[in-house]
């Protein structure tokens, strides 16, 4: 596979690592878009910041937004002892963690064949909490800085007390399947001739002018967005 992402630097690695698909992870329908290579997957997560976690607690079903990172073959996430999240997680449920990039909405001649390029990959497993005071840190380091690039070293550090107020909880990437679409729309045979336009739409998170905090202290640089940009 050679795909290209147009307006975008993803790019095919292929890492020639596989996670190896099992029946839960085997994508059915358009196999030719699943993914396993573990360069590619990594690529995805790690452009992506923001997860959709799902799990079952008490019957209900959940899935909750929440930021993530990934360090080598884990993810890691961060919150509150009080949340429900983290202590369902903690107490060790099943767990479905799903990253989405959203690369363009795909118009296409007729209603049916309209579609999306994307990069998703989906986790399944079961969290640990880290309790190694080390691996936290590094953890919620790693967090801040892939949000925003450099941030951790110009903030201040956390304090025993927020350290304690804070759960960090890790997935290893063991089970693990990505899908990616990319290009035109594909149309019927006969629609090609129809007068509509047709094509893709790139679309993309990017960063819009920072808004100073009122209370900013003077005299201070302001903050160059383009640090965040996801995808230069
Ligand atoms: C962009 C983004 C990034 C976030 N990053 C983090 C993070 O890094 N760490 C973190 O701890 N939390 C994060 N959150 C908040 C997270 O979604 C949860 O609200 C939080 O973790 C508390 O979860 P809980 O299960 O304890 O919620 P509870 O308060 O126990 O949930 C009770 C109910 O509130 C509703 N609810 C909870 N969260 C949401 C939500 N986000 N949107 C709509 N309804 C909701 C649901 O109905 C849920 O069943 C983020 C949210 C967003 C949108």
């Amino acid at each position: 596979m050679a795909a290209e992402v147009s307006g975008s630097r993803w790019r095919t690695i292929e890492s020639m690592e596989q996670f190896p698909p099992t029946d839960r992870t085997s994508v059915k329908r358009l196999p030719k878009r699943g993914v396993y290579d573990k360069g590619q997957i990594h690529a995805i997560l790690d452009e992506g910041f923001l997860c959709h976690i799902g799990f079952t607690r008490a019957d209900q079903t959940y899935v909750i937004p929440t930021g993530y990172v990934r360090l080598d073959n884990r993810i890691y996430i961060h919150g509150s002892p009080a949340s429900r999240m983290l202590g369902a997680l903690k107490a060790g449920v099943d767990m479905c963690l799903t990253v989405t990039l959203l690369d363009g909405l795909v118009l296409a001649r007729s209603a049916f064949h309209h579609s999306m390029n994307y990069r998703s990959v989906v986790v399944l497993g079961t969290a640990q909490l880290v309790t190694d005071p080390t691996e936290k840190m590094a953890a919620l380091q790693a967090f801040v800085d892939h949000v925003v690039p450099g941030r951790w070293d110009e903030v201040r550090q956390p304090t025993a007390k927020e350290m304690q107020a804070t759960y960090v909880l890790s997935l290893a990437l063991t089970e693990v399947s990505a899908k990616v679409r990319t290009g035109p729309p594909i149309d019927d045979e006969e629609d090609y001739a129809l007068p509509v336009w047709a094509g893709v739409v790139p679309m993309r998170v990017e960063p819009r002018e920072p808004v100073a905090d009122p209370r900013l202290s003077p005299g201070l640089a302001p903050f160059d967005a383009a640090r965040i940009d996801r995808r230069k």
